[in-house]
């Protein structure tokens, strides 16, 4: 009979979680996801807008992987802290990182580090209820705010700006957000682009649910709109951007109707700076013109848009892992159809899915195909890779208990799941997010005194 071989897969997010999958369907193999945080399922539970339940239900597919008999889910293990890429060559015959890209792109323009001057993902975090996020990091008391950035995250996070609590409360948004939220003196969200409205990434559903907002009128101004004829034979060969087009259109031709909230949504301006003497007090763009090419170029035009909190969505990117190579232009592993490259040269077991194998794009789907294209390489490899010296399962988890790492089990996580249901429930809400690591590390202890009884 063929031994066991060991894979361990670096992050629990969908790519990970669905790199797993594949993996425990093939012939004698075990799989080991370690997670950094308590909790599994990466965006899908601290990036998809808490809104999007649809979306957020992606869990109930993610959840039978790591309910498999040959998966093992090890949770609040920090790759790179608690023990290092080489270490796991111990356990494992070979590790699949699949740990995202957790950080954002800068825009290198003066003033990005002034106070009231944010990362997109860092209000996302927030309003998710990352346990590495501050609870009182935003307070929300600006009038005005300015989200540079034309993709889905700008969209997600002007809607949530726009939003009531009432409108969040069937959501698991921890309370302390919703109070924010409650509190938000906002009355206007300039949501600008650098291109036109043909170049804009959001997709048509996550922009057209702007128009659906009880609390706020969207703003857009006819001259932003004027296309030229390759823009003409855009909107008419693509369907998305039609339907981008018109909902733009329409919002153009229509009256304001005094909504307490206003979103102005700009194109063909290009962020120079964002001003302020020690705070935020707003941004100061070009306006651009395209070339054929369709890129923006400087006019020389410039505007100031008075704000006090900025938040810069221009993509996210990927954090080296040390004792990996990384890709420092583009902020990706580099890479051959997922094998890791070491300066053009596969590197003997590790390989690479998810964003931090092709960057930061595409739907939570997209990262199956991707999942998949590596794992057809790790079984092709494993029988040519040397067996790991420690394949004893409780080997690691040994290892991590000697220094000190309180390791969340699944049952452990199925503890904290339960105590978010049971705490939303206790306020009249479906669940609420527990926030602080500490917290679910309480809860699933509970776990693991039991599995000890
Ligand atoms: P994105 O789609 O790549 O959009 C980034 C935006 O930033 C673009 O409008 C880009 O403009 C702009 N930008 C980049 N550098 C800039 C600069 N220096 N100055 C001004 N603007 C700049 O990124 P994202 O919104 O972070 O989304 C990441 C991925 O997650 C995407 O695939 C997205 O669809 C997905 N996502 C999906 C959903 C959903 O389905 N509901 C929700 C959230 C995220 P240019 O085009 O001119 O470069």
């Amino acid at each position: 009979m063929s031994r066991i071989r060991r894979v361990a897969v670096i992050g629990a997010g969908p790519s990970g979680l669905y790199a797993a999958d594949e993996l425990a369907q093939a012939d004698n193999v075990c799989v080991d996801v370690l997670e950094r945080l308590p909790s599994p399922y990466g965006l899908v539970r601290y990036g998809v807008a808490p809104d999007h339940l649809k979306t957020k239900s992606a869990v109930n597919v993610l959840k039978r992987v790591l309910e498999r008999p040959n998966v093992r889910f090890l949770g609040n293990v920090h790759v790179g802290r608690d023990l290092t890429i080489d270490e796991l060559d111990r356990f494992y015959d070979a590790v699949v990182l699949a740990n995202g890209a957790s950080t954002d792109r800068r825009l290198e323009v003066c003033g990005e580090d002034l106070h009231g001057s944010f990362s997109a993902t860092d209000f996302v975090s927030w309003y998710s209820g990352h346990p590495e996020s501050d609870i009182g990091r935003f307070a929300l008391n600006a009038t005005s705010a300015v989200v540079i950035g034309h993709g889905n995250v700008a969209v997600d996070v002007t809607r949530i700006l726009a939003m009531s609590p009432d409108e969040l409360r069937h959501t698991d948004m921890p309370n302390h957000v919703l109070d924010v939220l409650d509190r938000s003196s906002i009355e206007d969200i300039h949501l600008v682009g650098r291109r036109g409205p043909v170049h804009a990434r959001f997709t048509p559903k996550e922009l057209t649910e702007l128009g659906d907002l009880a609390n706020a009128d969207v703003i857009v101004h006819g001259e932003d709109l004027k296309l030229d004829k390759a823009g003409e034979d855009a909107i008419s060969s693509n369907r998305n951007l039609r339907r981008n087009y018109e909902f733009l259109h329409a919002c153009g031709a229509r009256v304001p109707q005094g909504r307490p909230r206003r979103i102005h949504i700009r194109f063909y301006r290009s962020p120079t700076e964002i001003v302020g003497a020690s705070v935020v007090e707003g941004v100061k763009f070009e306006r651009t013109e395209l070339n054929d090419a369709g890129m923006a170029l400087a006019s020389g035009e410039t505007e100031l848009v008075s704000a006090q909190l900025v938040l810069r969505s221009v993509g996210y990117r990927g954090v080296p892992i040390s004792g990996i190579p990384f890709d420092q232009a583009r902020g990706v592993i580099p890479n051959t159809a997922g094998r890791i490259l070491n300066r053009g040269v596969v590197l003997d077991g590790k390989y690479v899915a998810g964003w931090i194998k092709r960057g930061p794009s595409g739907v939570i789907g997209t990262n199956k195909a991707d999942a998949v294209e590596t794992v057809e390489k790790v079984i092709e490899d494993l029988p040519t890779l040397s067996p790991a010296p420690d394949p004893n399962p409780d080997g690691i988890t040994g290892t991590l208990q000697g220094r000190g790492v309180s390791v969340v089990t699944w049952s452990g996580w199925q503890q904290i799941d339960a105590g978010e249901i049971a705490l939303g429930e206790s306020m009249g809400r479906s669940r609420t997010k527990i926030h602080h690591t500490a917290d679910m590390l309480e809860l699933s202890g509970r776990a693991v005194a039991e599995e000890g009884k």
